[in-house]
């Protein structure tokens, strides 16, 4: 493992480039992944937001899909926001017909749950291992209907109609949430994949 870790972003579509400026606001070298040769030599992995369907026929078209299952199945840390979420998760609820993932974390992700009351939203997040509550941007979100006996509900959304609900996940090495923390200035949602990329190398 290199000495310092290279924390690859998926480049396939999505919000690549906010989420390049705060890892690097907080100190980690980062590389965009595109094709299998950029994935392997990178030691960690953010999925953005964008558009889950899109990410995942693109990744088949790359030939990303299995490359992208096999680290995270050898334990590659990876951070997966809103569609990136999704795309961890390992069953999802309307999903496009035949819509696949990388999966790695045991929960069943609802595409678009919010969203069919309204498209975006910013909410507190409480937030197992932060100080306090985050305050969290959701857009066109997913959310969490039930996670596994492998994974920890690690945060829920603390006000308005969707109270309660499970937003944020972590499972060994895998991190995801619903919202987009890298549209909000607050750095302490990466911070704590770093963390938890430092821990693994
Ligand atoms: N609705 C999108 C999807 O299904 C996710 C939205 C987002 O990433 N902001 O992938």
């Amino acid at each position: 493992m290199a000495a310092v870790p290279t924390v690859g972003v998926l480049a396939l579509q999505g919000d690549v480039r906010e989420h390049r400026r705060v890892l690097e606001s907080c100190g980690a070298a980062t590389a965009v992944v595109r094709r299998p040769e950029e994935l392997e030599r990178v030691q960690a992995l953010v999925i953005p937001g964008g558009e889950s369907t899109t990410m995942w026929r693109l990744a088949r078209t790359f030939d990303l899909l299995e490359p992208l299952r096999k680290r995270v199945e050898q334990g590659m840390p990876a951070y997966g926001s809103c569609a990136g979420m999704i795309m961890l998760a390992d069953r999802i609820l309307d999903g496009a017909a035949g819509q696949e993932t990388i999966g790695g974390i045991d929960m069943v992700v609802r595409r678009n749950a919010f969203g069919r009351q309204v498209d975006s939203f910013e909410s507190d997040v409480e937030m197992g291992g932060l100080d306090r509550p985050f305050h969290a941007v959701f857009i066109r979100a997913p959310w969490v209907e039930s996670v596994g006996a492998g994974a920890d509900a690690l945060g829920r959304a603390a006000s308005g109609d969707s109270a309660g609900r499970i937003v944020a996940v972590r499972q060994g090495n895998l991190l995801a949430t619903s919202f987009h923390p890298e549209l909000t200035g607050d750095p302490r949602i990466h911070a704590y994949f770093l963390e938890m990329v430092k821990e693994a190398s």
